[in-house]
């Protein structure tokens, strides 16, 4: 089995500004962290996210069960559908 993280594909999509509307949904915008470099998708300050980038939130098994701001292609998000179908 992979380590957890290695299932990471790297894709950045998590990285981008999101937005709630008033009924909860979450939205993305084609904002991305100032800290993503947008031609490789990788973080700049990797790292140190958690001390400078507002905001970054470690990506755990718990996390991933409970946030709704995950995009479907994430692929940690693709591995717990898959090893913990509801
Ligand atoms: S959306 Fe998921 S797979 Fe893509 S970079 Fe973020 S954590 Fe990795």
């Amino acid at each position: 089995m992979p380590e957890w993280e290695d299932l990471c594909n790297r894709c950045g999509l998590c990285c981008f500004e999101k937005w709630l509307d008033h009924n909860g949904r979450v939205h993305a915008t084609p904002i991305p962290c100032r800290y993503l470099d947008i031609v490789d998708r990788t973080c700049k300050v990797y790292h140190k996210r958690f001390t400078v980038g507002e905001g970054c939130v470690k990506l755990t098994p718990e996390v991933v069960r409970s946030v709704n701001w995950l995009p479907e292609e994430c692929a940690y998000v693709i591995h717990m559908r898959k090893t913990n179908p509801e």
